[in-house]
């Protein structure tokens, strides 16, 4: 398998019920019952616009991966103004990018953005290119985001499959607590199974499923007694068993780990007019190997550069 698929909800297409594709067809009413439920509650978000753009799904699509749509949305409103198309973004200072990406975390995924609009400036004259192969050949775009933006801007069918929806079809088609803790070749054969075969059909239920994921089925209090498909969900009518992974799950604290650590120099240097001496990047952080360790990794990032001033080591962003 090639790991966790990234996170949260977000497309949609046109909402109604969907229609069952074969006599029998055993999840025929596990998507019936989601597509209703969409209809109903979508969220509506900038990147489900009847306007969006393929460039602004991309870009929605990598900004949620590791952050929630509250945090997203302005970030991506400001950016799509300030870039509006792949080349925009390909001519910025990497300063400029890394600066708007804030604090949306894990900035490694705007270098990768960045790098993947001069792709596709130098290879698709600019357009986000249609079909996974061709996407998932751009830097930073893999299975998870070559799925979705094939789905949500191009309208075609493509197997989407973020956390939330491992976890919907964990429970409701597996009867399991949680999937796996990595994405296996079994939850892809379901997805494939589930996902409807018509184009319209499929884009629709890859957003409303990763929607119910994301309001409903979330992974800690999962809300069955309001859930549309508590009447077929395996793991509901089992009984709600134990996770059987428990044991091999962690949890991973965020205080004095490396990320908060890198996040604190990030921030210093975003918040800087210039280059930053090493004596002030020395203070955000209270553990002093730690922090050195976390600069060289920022540096070997391509995030920070470092040179040598008249008073010591500087930091800076890329230019
Ligand atoms: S019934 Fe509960 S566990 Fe099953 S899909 Fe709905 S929220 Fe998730």
């Amino acid at each position: 398998m090639t790991g966790p698929a990234p996170r949260p909800a977000r497309t949609g297409g046109p909402a109604r019920p969907l229609p069952r594709t074969a006599p029998g067809d055993p999840h025929a009413g596990l998507r019936d019952a989601v597509g209703r439920w969409f209809g109903a509650t979508a969220r509506d978000l900038p990147w489900r616009a009847a306007d969006r753009t393929a460039w602004g799904v991309l870009v929605s699509e990598v900004m949620l991966q590791q952050t929630p749509v509250v945090r997203v949305e302005p970030a991506w409103r400001a950016w799509m103004e300030r870039w509006p198309e792949p080349a925009d973004l390909a001519a910025a200072p990497t300063a400029d990018v890394l600066r708007a990406w804030g604090r949306l975390g894990y900035p490694r995924r705007a270098l990768r953005l960045q790098e993947c609009a001069r792709a596709i400036v130098e290879r698709h004259d600019g357009e986000v290119p249609r079909g996974e192969e061709a996407l998932r050949a751009l830097p930073g775009v893999g299975e998870y985001t070559a799925a979705a933006v094939t789905a949500f801007a191009h309208g075609r069918r493509a197997v989407v499959v973020d956390t939330n929806v491992r976890r919907v079809l964990a429970r409701a088609v597996g009867g399991v607590a949680l999937p796996a803790p990595s994405y296996t070749a079994g939850e892809r054969a379901t997805a494939a199974a589930v996902a409807p075969p018509d184009d319209d059909d499929a884009v629709l239920w890859a957003a409303a499923s990763m929607e119910l994921g994301a309001l409903v089925c979330t992974a800690r209090a999962p809300r069955c007694g309001v859930c549309p498909v508590r009447d077929v969900c395996a793991w509901r009518l089992a009984g709600h068993p134990d996770d059987e992974h428990a044991a091999r799950r962690r949890t991973q604290a965020w205080a004095g780990t490396d990320r908060q650590a890198r996040g604190r120099v990030m921030a210093a240097l975003r918040d800087a007019p210039g280059p930053v001496p090493r004596g002030v990047v020395a203070e955000v952080w209270h553990d002093a190997a730690q922090l050195d360790r976390c600069v060289a990794s920022l540096v070997e990032d391509g995030l920070v550069e470092q040179e040598d001033g008249p008073g010591g080591v500087l930091y800076r962003l890329p230019a």
